[in-house]
């Protein structure tokens, strides 16, 4: 598609399809003032949507637990991101989804009054840790200065703007000579980081934390993956200790899958490789990206 005006990305905003770099939200908006939002991410890959029914459920219980109503039907948003993806032409894309509280009515802040709002855009794909360096292992910080919200304050599990915290462990990360951090919660109990969550292999078993964390779609698919390649695997709280003496460390997110972290603060992980564990559980998340029962494809203009 020569001169397409979506090649870098395409924007739903407002009932129309804009290009990326043009798209806008007002300024009074609450999901910008407030943090009065919800959204989720589905990656494109290969042309293909991957597992978009588990992050529609997921952005859907989002939005209801938020007491949002949108104008739009589940169906018409899925439309606007087949749409997105389709004008973009991008094979491999970061989609995104938002519903935000919107702008207030005249003379009321009061947020069961809003017309709630929904915008959407497709962009390239976006990697937290790029693939290169995914073959060598990124170096994770916990953080120290910084706890998670707590969920009685947020509840992670409704994918959130609130990244106070996640952004300000990424400087700590910075500042110790790490790529990106992992939070405590209040009780020293290990959380997830800015996009990800985490994964230990420790004494043979893969562990990810239970609770104070987004339930992320790549964490389940590493899960069920898991199950299906007979690598034992729990849902448990685990403090840094555990994290120390992990043989192998790995992160999740849909931004980048199933990405290797071979620095803990400042001790290698394991070998100092990415894990054997890690590895096989990438190749496997990387293939089922082609298989029918989780993927839909998009149907690009010729
Ligand atoms: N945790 C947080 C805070 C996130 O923002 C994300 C994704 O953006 C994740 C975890 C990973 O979730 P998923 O695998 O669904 O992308």
């Amino acid at each position: 598609m020569p001169n397409n005006p979506y090649a870098d990305g395409c924007a739903w905003i407002e009932g129309a399809y804009v290009p990326i770099h043009e798209a806008r939200i007002p300024i009074l908006d609450t999901g910008f003032t407030h943090s009065d939002v919800t959204y989720d991410v589905v990656a494109v890959w290969n042309g293909k949507f991957f597992r978009l029914d588990a992050h529609m459920a997921r952005f859907t219980s989002s939005w209801q637990r938020l007491r949002m109503t949108p104008s739009l039907s589940v169906s018409d948003m899925q439309d606007i991101l087949y749409e997105c993806v389709r004008r973009s032409g991008l094979r491999n894309a970061y989609v995104e989804m938002v519903l935000s509280r919107g702008v207030a009515p005249a003379g009321t802040r009061d947020p069961r009054l809003f017309d709630n709002r929904f915008y959407a855009y497709a962009i390239p794909y976006v990697w937290i840790v790029q693939p290169e360096d995914q073959e060598i292992g990124t170096h994770l910080v916990i953080c120290q200065d910084t706890i998670r919200i707590s969920p009685q304050a947020v509840d992670p599990t409704i994918k959130n703007f609130h990244w106070g915290d996640l952004v300000r462990g990424l400087f700590e990360a910075y500042d110790r000579g790490g790529t990106t951090a992992v939070l405590m919660d209040a009780d020293g109990y290990l959380t997830e980081g800015p996009g990800f969550n985490l994964f230990a292999y420790y004494e043979g078993c893969l562990l990810t934390p239970d609770s104070g964390v987004l339930e992320g779609v790549t964490r389940r698919t590493v899960l069920e993956l898991a199950e299906e390649m007979a690598i034992p695997a729990k849902m448990d709280r685990f403090r840094a200790d555990v994290l120390r003496a992990a043989d192998e460390i790995f992160i999740t997110s849909t931004a980048g899958g199933v990405m290797p972290v071979t620095v803990l603060d400042d001790q290698q992980v394991g070998n100092g490789k990415p894990g054997s564990v890690t590895m096989r559980l990438r190749k496997r998340y990387w293939d089922a990206h082609d298989e029918a029962h989780w993927t839909s494809p998009v149907d690009y203009p010729a």
